[in-house]
């Protein structure tokens, strides 16, 4: 099967706030989607991807962390910790913007997996502080509303030909605002 980097929508795009479906049956659809999934996580650098970022409003995700790969269809989390941690996360669909998000610590979380067998799995740490970027994706919340502690990425040029990366303090409202204006400069003239 042919994998395919796919297109990763951005914040502004209606798609990533609605809530996706279940998945019913993994056919090869399902299957080519998954493997799409991975191809385009990896192409992006990143450790998650939801399909509602691909623009598919169907209950999969798929994550690579420390060597191992995931992924997982219909994931439901049956069990959170009471422990909560604070870390910083980026997301795919909001670029150059990061979030101080609080997440459990561990949770315990039931799926399918790509061959439709049903798996138990109980991350903890960044691991489950993925899965449940990745969960919140497939119900349409993303970390802007998660957090307050917002920020602008900015890679600077040290001027020894090194770039440093420095995070300056926003807010949801100018997140929004900046996503919107990007949106409207992109879209095609015939497209309005
Ligand atoms: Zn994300």
């Amino acid at each position: 099967m042919l994998m395919a980097v796919r297109k990763v929508i951005v914040l502004g795009n209606p798609i990533l706030r609605q809530k996706a479906k279940p998945v019913r049956q993994i056919t090869k659809g399902e299957r080519q989607l998954i493997d799409d999934l991975l191809e385009t996580m990896d192409a992006h650098e990143g450790v998650g991807l939801a399909a509602p970022q691909v623009g598919i409003l169907q209950r999969i995700f798929v994550a690579r962390w420390e060597g191992e790969t995931f992924v997982l269809v219909n994931p439901e989390i049956e069990w959170r910790s009471k422990e909560t941690v604070a870390g910083m996360e980026g997301c795919l669909s909001i670029p150059g913007v990061q979030g101080k998000v609080v997440r459990h610590e561990k949770i315990r979380v039931r799926a399918l997996n790509a061959d439709g067998n049903p798996i138990a799995l109980q991350p903890e740490g960044w691991l489950a502080r993925i899965f449940q970027h990745e969960i919140d994706h497939l119900d349409g919340i993303l970390i802007l509303d998660r957090t307050d502690e917002l920020f602008w990425v900015v890679e600077e040029e040290t001027g020894e030909g090194e770039t440093k990366v420095r995070l300056i303090p926003t807010t949801k409202d100018a997140i929004l605002a900046a996503f919107q204006q990007r949106r409207r400069k992109t879209a095609s003239p015939r497209s309005r």
